[in-house]
């Protein structure tokens, strides 16, 4: 009987019917697929993209290389060299973040006591080779100083509820 049933169900392509009556319903509604990259859906403040390396206004490094960021990280995906200046401040020589590694937690700008390593809403970027995604000091500081006008305001908006 089962056999038979198959033979029918073959035989008028009711198969095809349902599929096609399933297409004609969503014909006619208002649809929900987004045309990317043409089209862009809202991004929160608190996205956790490319990450980026901060400056005061008057172009001083944030980063007081307190090592906290490295310490947090649970992908170890932070290197930090650093040294003392003369005047006796402590800046890092290397910050290296190998996004291969990272995981995009967001830990590390918690962490962070100055505000100086953030994630940026940046969701465009790749790398053809493995070194191409291990992003350096001088690589994130000039992509905090493109978008740090974003970057602010995103912390602006995120500062009540941190
Ligand atoms: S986002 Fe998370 S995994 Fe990535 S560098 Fe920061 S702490 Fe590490
Ligand atoms: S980015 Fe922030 S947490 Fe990391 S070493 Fe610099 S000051 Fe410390």
């Amino acid at each position: 009987m089962t056999r038979i049933g198959d033979f029918f169900r073959t035989f008028l392509l009711l198969e095809l019917v349902k599929g096609l009556m399933l297409t004609g319903r969503h014909l006619f509604r208002r649809k929900v697929t987004v045309q990317y990259p043409e089209e862009r859906t809202p991004i929160s403040p608190r996205f956790k993209g490319l990450h980026a390396l901060r400056r005061y206004p008057n172009g001083e490094e944030r980063c007081i290389a307190c090592k906290l960021c490295e310490a947090i990280c649970p992908a170890l995906a932070i290197t930090i060299d650093s040294e003392t200046r003369p005047d006796g401040t402590r800046r890092t020589t290397r910050y290296d973040i190998d996004l291969t590694k990272c995981i995009f937690c967001g830990f590390c700008e918690e962490s962070c006591p100055v505000d100086a390593i953030v994630e940026t809403r940046i969701q465009e970027f790749h790398g053809e080779q493995r070194g191409d995604l291990i992003y350096t000091k001088p690589m994130l500081l000039a992509i905090g100083d493109m978008f740090e006008e974003q970057i602010a305001q995103d912390r602006e908006a995120d500062a009540k509820y941190r």
